[in-house]
């Protein structure tokens, strides 16, 4: 029998989450859950000067909002700083690591002459077997990295990656000041956690043997390792800011759903066949890491918007009201204690989903039916809204304010009519109706607009439409 699955996101905070990231952290989430295993969260700040609060605020947000939740944790490495020690004196009691007084000049200087004779730059081993130590000198403690032999770490999709130990130095693994290096507490962390697999960008392979020799020399069992190949943005360079937002926190802000965007992670380096689109319980029951490719994946803005229009169609109108209603009131078609429940809110949703990539947008385009007042595209009213139009639309008036079924096919008949007898077709007068409507000249289809509006909004808006005629044109 092998041992659970317990795998871990590790996020250093020094910034926002990055998408890359939390490609890393689904890949992590669904290999748990597909394998009935257990998900960490693992906060690496043990980098004082580069870690800040307000980045473990927005790592914590994102997961929570894209529904990452882990299982244990978050743990945060500065509040296992007594784990680490111990695991320093180990080394060094048991003859694997030891105190290195070289100053920082000296390094450089000696870093300077193997430039200069175009060596590899490494560590020359001076203070690897002191016999005796200087008193009252800083020192930092260095890991003794064997001599001879390589290290050949088994990537799960990468195959054997072999490295030469003579290519390693003896890395610092606590600093003058005492703090741990990054190498160090990852090992003693994904030890001490029991990880099984480690789950990571592939920046991090060549961290990855000086790690290995330090499972070794904790005696600790390496886990199995999968390094996943970066996310590339259209121009083959590495994903960054020039290629739009990459911060998973501006996708939320410009209107994504968090499912849309898990969706579009999870096929960016993955498949399952040719299928498109995954509920989450599709995606953990296929989800391998077999199914990885190890080929650079290329972020396509358009596809994840497409990826989003699909899903803000597919979502139950209900749920996706209360996604919208954050973006109503941020776009200023609703004031936040505007008293309306979920339901109603909802109502406009069917008639716009289908035209609507980002909640942001069907914000906008649902203006027409929250606010009281309509904003007006004025080139539009001024060219539609016309003395020629009027009688047309009054007699509408009068047709609408008859009817007894106000329902779609009378409504339908009512303008059909209208439209024969003032010889038009029929856009030529649905258009005119629509900007007295909704203000502009895109928007649902005519009668889905004039139902949700109902009766009473329909007739105040088109005597509207006739009063700005009747006053624009004297
Ligand atoms: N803290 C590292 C980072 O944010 C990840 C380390 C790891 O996954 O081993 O890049």
């Amino acid at each position: 029998m092998t041992a659970p699955v317990r795998v871990r996101f590790a996020p250093s905070p020094t910034g926002y989450l990055h998408i890359g990231g939390v490609r890393t952290a689904l890949f992590n989430w669904l290999f748990a859950h597909h394998n009935k295993g257990t998900f960490i969260l693992r906060i690496e700040d043990t980098d004082a000067s580069r870690s800040t609060d307000e980045s473990i605020r927005e790592i914590l947000e994102s997961m929570k909002w894209l529904g990452l939740d882990c299982d244990e944790g978050p743990f945060r490495q500065t509040e296992r700083q007594s784990i680490y020690k111990e695991k320093v004196e180990q080394l060094i009691s048991a003859n694997k690591a030891y105190p290195c007084f070289c100053t920082t000049e000296v390094l450089d200087q000696k870093r300077k002459e193997a430039q200069a004779k175009g060596l590899k730059p490494k560590y020359d081993g001076t203070c690897r077997d002191l016999s005796e130590t200087p008193d009252g000198v800083p020192f930092v403690i260095r890991f003794k990295v064997p001599l001879e032999g390589a290290v050949t770490i088994k990537d799960i999709l990468r195959g054997n990656v072999v490295f030469q130990n003579e290519e390693l130095d003896d890395l610092i693994i606590l600093r003058t000041d005492g703090s741990p290096t990054y190498n160090f507490v990852v090992v003693v962390d994904d030890g001490d956690m029991g990880i099984t697999h480690v789950i990571r960008g592939d920046d991090h392979l060549s961290n990855t043997p000086r790690q290995a020799l330090l499972y070794d020399g904790l005696g600790l069992p390496r886990p199995e390792f999968a390094h996943i190949s970066m996310i590339l943005g259209p121009d083959k360079t590495r994903l960054s800011k020039r290629h739009g937002a990459t911060s998973v926190l501006a996708y939320r802000d410009m209107g994504y759903l968090p499912e849309a965007v898990i969706n579009y992670l999870a096929r960016l380096g993955w498949s399952h066949g040719d299928q498109e689109i995954f509920s989450r319980q599709e995606m953990t029951q296929h989800f391998s890491l077999e199914n990885i490719t190890t080929s650079a994946a290329i972020f396509n803005p358009e596809k994840l918007q497409w990826l989003n229009q699909q899903y803000i169609q597919n979502t139950d109108p209900i749920k996706l009201a209360e996604q919208l209603e954050p973006f109503l009131i941020k776009e200023g078609v609703l004031i936040e204690q505007h008293g309306l429940s979920i339901k109603e809110i909802a109502k406009p949703i069917p008639s716009l989903n289908q035209r609507s990539q980002t909640l942001i947008e069907m914000a906008q385009k649902s203006a027409f039916y929250f606010k009281k007042d309509l904003t007006f595209d004025e080139k539009a009213r001024d060219k539609f809204l016309n003395k020629e139009i009027k009688p047309h639309i009054e007699k509408l008036i009068t047709g609408i304010n008859d009817m007894t079924l106000f329902e779609h096919d009378p409504l339908e008949n009512l303008l059909k009519k209208v439209a024969e007898e003032a010889g038009l077709k029929l856009g030529k007068l649905a258009q005119p109706v629509r900007v007295a409507l909704t203000g502009s000249t895109a928007s649902p289809g005519i009668y889905d607009v004039i139902l949700l509006l109902g009766k009473t909004t329909t007739l105040k808006r088109l005597n509207e439409g006739v009063g700005f005629i009747e006053k624009s044109c004297n």
